[in-house]
Order: structure tokens, then C-alpha cells, then sequence
């Protein structure tokens, strides 16, 4: 099953990613991780990206769609995708929509945890405290939240005419939101 949680920067996507690939014994593809990796390791990726990062703007499609590529591709992860901040641009759907056909494949739900700024910011505030990411100060926050807006939005868009789309209310405790994936996959 390949499955994708979609929402803004704090609405817990990938709180919820760990728990279903426990539960489903599937594989995280986050590639917000994947690229805080490439950082970690000064690769040439990584000082590439570092400034958009720490600015709240998207990376390159074409970085992030290449570093999406091998995982599509891995055998032992076919069909056991849990996909966490990507896609998060129209290109990337499509190149999605693209690889998953092309490795036959198919996106089997796709989650939307709605949550308002409000709440985003509080939360990412204490994720800041917790996890002492750098690109999350107050600031960036908002930054993030309107390049969410203004680029992912039309995703959401894309994707919410889908039958396999489900809207979640995202501002929920974090096991209600479990329990609700899981009654609507029926695990
Ligand atoms: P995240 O951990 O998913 O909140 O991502 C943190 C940051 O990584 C984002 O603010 C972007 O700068 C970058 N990023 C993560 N995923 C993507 C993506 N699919 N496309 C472009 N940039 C991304």
C-alpha cells in the first residue's frame, strides 16, 4: 500500500508517517529528512540546498524528484510507501504519478491533515524546543506556511478530486488522528 500524508509545515505528517510504518511495516519517504541528510554530510547536494532550507523555500524540483527516484525503485519498498512532504509542488505529482506507473505502482490513499496557522505555529514552536531544528525559527515558519499556500495548495487541489482523498482534522490529538487513518484503512 502507498499511502500520502499531505498538509502544512506542523500538522504532524510525519508523527503519523512513523506510526503507519510501524503499523504497516511500510517505509518513510520524507524528504524533508532526505535533505537535512544531504546537509549533515556537506555533500554537493547539501550546499546546494542549504539556503533555501534555512529560508523556508522549496528545493529544486530536480533535486528532490532525483533523490525520490532510487526509493520508487527499490524493490524490497515497492508498494510500502509512506510518503511524508513530497509531493509538494504540481511537478512533483506528476513526476510521482510518473515513477509509480512507470515501477507499477499506484498511490492507494492520500491524507490531508488540515490544521489552521494558529495552531501550526504553536507547534512547530515546541518541535523547535524538542528537536532543535534550525530552519524553524518564527519567522521561517510563516514563510513556510505562505510558500505552502501559495505552491502546495494547488496540489491539494490536484489531488482532492481523487476517491482515495481523505481530509483529516489535523488540530485532533495525535492518537485520534491514528485511530481515523486507521478505520479509513480498515488495519
Ligand atoms: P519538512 O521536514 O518536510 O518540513 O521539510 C523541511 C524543508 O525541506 C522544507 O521547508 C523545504 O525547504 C525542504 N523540502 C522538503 N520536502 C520538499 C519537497 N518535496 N520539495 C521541495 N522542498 C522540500
Amino acid at each position: 500500500m502507498n499511502i500520502i500524508i499531505f498538509g502544512p509545515p506542523g500538522a504532524g505528517k510525519g508523527t503519523q508517517a512513523k506510526y503507519l510504518v510501524n503499523k504497516l511495516q511500510n517505509f518513510q519517504v520524507s524528504t524533508g529528512d532526505m535533505l537535512r541528510d544531504e546537509i549533515e554530510k556537506h555533500s554537493e547536494i547539501g550546499k546546494k540546498i542549504i539556503k533555501n532550507m534555512n529560508d523556508g523555500k522549496f528545493v529544486d524540483d530536480t533535486i528532490v524528484n532525483k533523490l525520490l527516484e532510487k526509493i520508487i525503485f527499490d524493490p524490497n519498498k515497492s508498494s510500502k510507501l509512506i510518503f511524508d512532504g513530497y509531493p509538494r509542488t504540481i511537478n512533483q505529482a506528476k513526476n510521482l504519478n510518473y515513477l509509480l506507473k512507470k515501477s507499477n505502482q499506484k498511490i492507494d490513499y492520500i491524507f490531508f491533515l488540515n490544521v489552521k496557522k494558529d495552531s501550526i505555529i504553536k507547534r512547530i514552536e515546541k518541535r523547535k524546543i524538542l528537536e532543535k531544528r534550525s530552519d524553524d525559527d518564527a519567522d521561517t515558519i510563516l514563510k513556510r506556511f505562505d510558500t505552502y499556500m501559495k505552491i502546495t495548495k494547488p496540489v491539494l487541489d490536484f489531488y482532492s478530486k481523487n476517491e482515495n482523498f481523505h481530509e483529516i482534522d489535523g488540530s485532533l490529538k495525535i492518537d485520534e488522528i491514528s485511530q481515523k487513518i486507521e478505520e479509513i484503512l480498515k488495519v
